[in-house]
């Protein structure tokens, strides 16, 4: 995969890279004691439309050295500072129509306990989650619950409120303008078309280009791109705005006295007061070539700056900041502004060099035959960082694992990085906690207790051992086509990386290794995935429709031929209570060794190349919906009134200073999402409402 943002869904699609350092023996002690700890943080802040706002812990942030605190306190402040380029980016109106709602949302002196007001609020709340009026995920431009005629009522009774200039308008026109690209569903529908029978420019409301159309922009850069050093290209387009100018077409580069330039300076500011506190020369050169770019816009600068960017692995502290990904423009140019600021989860890498580096062991001990293990193993394993600051497209709604640069070539000559943001995803985790899910759907009180102490740890490790070690384990017999298993391939061996995971999680090994402290852990990760393949994980399915996504076939796949190999022993069964239907583990012992078996044949399937049996197990156990249980499963999710969409809160850093000198940074963890958002509007609103 070329790019990355390996968006939300789950874990176990994070995909790793990079060697794996020694071990500190002495760490392991430490690791034990802080296991097991009972979490009070408030991670599910509030729910609206179909959004949810958490938060995120910073742990370690404390215990970091006052240079690296500073370090990411100025680097906070930079990816603050590019907030209007990505709302700006997202859809030329989007600041003026945010400046006016929070004008109007801040002077309103009318009723705000009526429903209309609590519509209007929901509504840029929307508009804040998504950095626009285009919902982040579907694209569509959101239809407020108010009408027309309320929006006057509430500018009219604003009278305080400072709407934002746009020449050639007065307050009447202002408000026809607004109201229009509000409310009417022809203007602006969509913020990216990927609909290729269409002028896709045209019909993407996004702010990459103007008054030029799909065919002359695509005239352009190809024209551009024939002058390239084919070994070594630059993304050319990635920094600017493609218009057409009385009858030229021309490229706005963002640069210091170019596009953006007032929030670019910003950022440049905090960069270079981040420079000074850099920890070493790698990182102080790579920062420095980051200040050049933005002042220049040379996309020759850029690739320099990536690449001593992606050879900096020794910093503890990193970050991201500038246009990277390209999903926003239809035609895949144009990088949309983000930032990510985080340094290094030390427990957690500790915990993947633990398992890569006694990949060997795992190799030889498992459950399949002699002739389809590799007599040499090596475990790969990422860095796992811990997210201190989102930014840009990344803010409020952030992947769950990054891998860059996205130039291929810089890729392949000079390496990238791959990291997994695990306090994002632990967030995703205990915020469902409070959802009622577990009390839903979860037999008793046993499994619902074993899951709140051990079902975090349970699921990192799971994932530790799926990638570092699931997917690289095992060979292919001499002759036997990689290719063989064609469309059954990927579940196949998502499905044995998951088995190796289940197979190991209960293995004494573990707890030897330091990394497990008790056997109800695999518990508590048995259970969950079970009741995950056989039932919770449909809610992702229409009704009427077949499972088609690898991993979601591959997790059927596994729960349900556990189910039926064991079903004379009753290892797992079906309760009902209260007219609803239950899973119930009996006997974990024998789970394990069914998870065994299965990994033994699917194991088999790939080494031998035996897609019959392949597809036999695929579509046998992976594909189809029982519709009873289906339609069960969505009643009981509706009434939970779970979102699906989550997005956070940042913490705010807070540089606490003696004799104008920062002697530390506190970290402060605010719970209202409308807040921040009129407090970021406030201290890094940089732009002009039209750019
Ligand atoms: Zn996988």
């Amino acid at each position: 995969m070329k790019k990355t943002m390996l968006i939300m869904l789950l874990a176990s699609i994070i995909m790793y890279s990079c060697g794996s350092q020694p071990v500190k023996k002495e760490k392991k002690e430490m690791e034990k004691e802080t296991k097991v700890k009972v979490d009070t943080f408030t991670y599910l802040v509030e729910q609206f439309a179909d959004l949810k706002i958490m938060r995120y812990k910073v742990d370690g942030f404390k215990q970091l050295p006052l240079q690296e605190k500073k370090l990411i306190y100025y680097l906070s402040q930079a990816a603050l500072s590019g907030r209007d380029i990505i709302w700006d980016q997202n859809y030329k109106y989007n600041l003026l129509i945010r400046r006016s709602l929070e004008a109007i949302y801040k002077n309103f002196e009318g009723d705000r306990n009526t429903d209309e007001f609590k519509a209007f609020e929901k509504y840029l709340k929307q508009v804040w989650f998504a950095n626009g009026i285009h919902h982040h995920y579907s694209m569509d431009k959101f239809q407020p619950d108010f009408t027309p005629e309320y929006f006057s009522k509430l500018i009219a009774a604003s009278p305080e409120a400072h709407f934002p200039e746009l020449k050639g308008y007065n307050k009447a026109s202002l408000i026809q303008k607004l109201t229009s690209l509000i409310f009417d569903p022809e203007i602006a529908p969509k913020r990216l078309s990927l609909d290729n029978s269409k002028d896709m420019i045209k019909a993407s409301a996004c702010n990459f280009y103007e008054n030029v159309s799909q065919k002359e922009a695509e005239a352009f850069y190809d024209k551009v791109k024939q002058k390239v050093d084919k070994e070594h290209p630059i993304a050319y387009g990635l920094n600017s705005k493609l218009v057409k100018e009385k009858g030229h077409i021309v490229e706005k580069i963002y640069k210091v006295d170019g596009m953006y330039s007032a929030a670019i300076e910003k950022i440049i500011f905090w960069l270079k007061k981040a420079e000074n506190v850099a920890v070493n020369d790698l990182q102080r050169k790579h920062i420095r070539k980051l200040i050049e770019f933005y002042e220049t816009g040379d996309l020759k600068t850029f690739d320099d700056y990536s690449i001593l960017w992606a050879e900096d692995t020794i910093s503890n502290v990193d970050f991201v900041n500038g246009f990277i990904e390209t999903y926003g423009d239809p035609l895949g140019l144009k990088g949309s502004w983000e930032s990510l600021v985080n340094f290094k989860n030390m427990e957690a890498t500790h915990r993947a060099e633990i398992i890569s580096e006694n990949a060997q062991w795992f190799e030889d001990h498992s459950p399949v035959d002699k002739r389809f293990k590799k007599a040499k193993v090596k475990g790969v394993s990422a860095k796992v960082i811990t997210a201190a600051q989102l930014g840009g497209d990344t803010y409020p709604s952030t992947p769950i694992g990054v891998n860059l640069p996205n130039s291929d070539w810089i890729r392949k000559e000079h390496g990238s990085k791959s990291v997994s943001l695990e306090n994002i995803v632990e967030a995703y985790d205990k915020a469902s906690e409070s959802s009622g899910f577990k009390e839903e759907f979860y037999y008793s009180q046993t499994e619902i207790e074993r899951a709140k102490k051990y079902g975090s740890l349970a699921d990192k490790l799971h994932t530790d051992l799926h990638e570092i070690l699931g997917h690289g384990s095992g060979q292919l017999l001499a002759g036997t086509s990689p290719d063989a298993l064609k469309n059954y391939s990927s579940t196949l061996e998502e499905a044995r990386a998951d088995l190796f995971a289940l197979y190991y999680l209960a293995d004494k090994k573990m707890q030897d290794l330091g990394l497990v402290d008790s056997d109800d852990l695999a518990k508590a990760e048995y259970y969950s995935y079970i009741l995950n393949g056989l039932m919770t994980q449909l809610k992702r399915i229409e009704p009427g429709k077949d499972i088609e996504e690898a991993h979601m076939r591959n997790r059927q796949l596994i729960a349900k031929w556990v189910f039926e190999k064991g079903a004379k022993d009753k290892v797992i069964e079906w309760v009902k209570k209260d007219g609803k239907t239950f899973i119930k583990v009996n006997d974990y012992g024998k789970l394990r060794e069914l998870f065994g078996k299965l990994l033994a044949e699917v194991q088999r399937i790939k080494s031998e190349g035996d897609f019959a049996a392949g597809k036999e197990l695929v579509e046998k156990y992976g594909v189809k919906v029982n519709p009873q249980l289906h339609k069960e499963v969505l009643e009981r999710f509706n009434k939970l009134h779970i979102a699906p969409y989550g997005g956070f809160i940042n913490p705010v850093y807070k540089a606490v200073e003696k004799d104008g000198k920062i002697i530390d940074v506190k970290i402060e963890y605010p719970m209202d999402f409308a807040k921040q958002n009129l407090y970021y509007s406030e201290h890094y609103s940089f732009l002009p409402t039209i750019n």
